[in-house]
């Protein structure tokens, strides 16, 4: 049979096929005296937190382990993808334990956008998801923005205990992590590994100044995240780089838009009134009538309407559609991991379509 290798740094099964799970390490490693993965590898000699995919089982083990212990938990959304990052099930493994919520790429969000108003929003968010976190900060760990102050919250609140930072796949927790490293810790060499007893997954453990740590868990995947539904090269096309534009959309009832060929979205009645679009400024989106829109999809989609590339229409999930009516002033229409359509005015009776796994929902408007 082949031969088991185990990693030296966090007890991880060693594996050399799948780069992007857990416990990869190129095949070259296995003839070292000492076998590390790739993800103990970078820490080591880079200081560098690397992101692994975790099975659902891997990361409910995880979950129940961080329970049982008396710790901070540190969860990190993507404030553009608040509902589809959000780790459903997390309020179930918190115990009594204190959670701190971080809102991360706060970068993205217009100037205009209240903090406060957004962690209020925030707040009531997690609240009716099952999460009362003790505090909610908005941060860029890309840029590098309230980091210092999230780091000495997170030294105040864990008053003494251990840390998790939980957060699902794309979210930053890596950029995060990395910052606190360099906020904390400064120097190298005073990363190690470990991993819970009984389980075989690589927990890192960032030590702070008092014996205890800061854990850092690989991330879980969602999946239902538009993320899983396109290549990495359209990824860059729906994932936003910097600041987003509103786009602001008239529409009369009986009009459609296309958002490339990934979301469509149906103004069904309500009178003539505006659609506000938050989607990153480099996704294409396109005007037509919804009577014509079924056809015009059929036929366009993956040269006129994309993403998806022509390459990858074939395989891409049909569109399901589900509808909505606006009852309140100032909702948002979201489309998981794409972005958000706000409405300002009750009344509107509207139908969003995604492509089969993804989410759609409304919200109290974000902004
Ligand atoms: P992880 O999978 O949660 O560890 O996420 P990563 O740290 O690998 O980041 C995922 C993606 O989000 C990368 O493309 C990062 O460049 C990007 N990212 C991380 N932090 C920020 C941020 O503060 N603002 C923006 N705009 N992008 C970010």
């Amino acid at each position: 049979s082949e031969q088991q290798y185990l990693c030296m740094g966090c007890g991880v099964k060693v594996q050399t096929e799948n780069p992007e799970d857990l416990g990869y390490a190129p095949a070259s490693a296995l003839e070292k005296e000492t076998i590390i993965c790739q993800r103990c590898f970078r820490l080591k000699h880079y200081n560098e937190v690397q992101d692994v995919n975790l099975t659902d089982d891997d990361f409910l083990k995880i979950l129940n382990e961080m329970g049982r212990t008396d710790a901070l938990i540190v969860m990190i959304v993507d404030i553009f993808d608040f509902n589809g990052s959000w780790l459903p099930g997390l309020h179930r493994f918190v115990g009594h334990n204190k959670v701190l919520l971080v809102g991360n790429k706060v970068d993205l969000l217009p100037k205009s956008v209240k903090h406060n108003k957004l962690i209020h929003w925030m707040k009531h968010e997690a609240k009716e998801l099952g999460l009362r976190p003790e505090e909610v900060f908005l941060v860029s760990a890309a840029k590098g923005v309230n980091v210092k102050e999230t780091a000495a919250a997170i030294d105040e609140l864990r008053n003494g205990k251990d840390v998790y930072v939980v957060g699902c796949t794309n979210v930053g927790k890596s950029t995060f992590i990395n910052r606190i490293i360099k906020e904390v810790t400064g120097e190298a060499d005073v990363i190690t590994t470990s991993h819970f007893p009984g389980t075989t997954l690589d927990i890192i453990k960032i030590p702070l100044d008092d014996e205890k740590s800061l854990i850092d868990s690989p991330g879980i995947i969602n999946h239902h995240q538009m993320a899983h539904f396109v290549d990495k090269k359209d990824l860059k096309i729906i994932t936003p780089k910097k600041e987003i534009k509103p786009m602001v959309f008239q529409l009369n009832e009986g009009q459609t838009l296309f958002f490339g060929g990934l979301a469509r979205f149906d103004y069904i009645s309500g009178g003539r009134r505006s659609f506000v679009c938050y989607v990153s400024n480099e996704l294409n989106i396109h005007r037509t009538k919804t009577e014509n829109a079924s056809e015009l999809y059929e036929k366009h989609v993956g040269e006129m309407l994309t993403p998806p590339g022509s390459e990858q229409v074939e395989t891409f999930p049909e569109l399901v559609k589900q509808e909505f009516i606006i009852k309140e002033a100032k909702t948002d229409i979201v489309f998981s991991g794409l972005g958000w359509i706000t409405v300002n005015e009750p009344g509107a009776k509207v139908a969003a379509y995604v492509p089969k796994g993804v989410q759609t929902l409304i919200r109290k408007s974000l902004i």
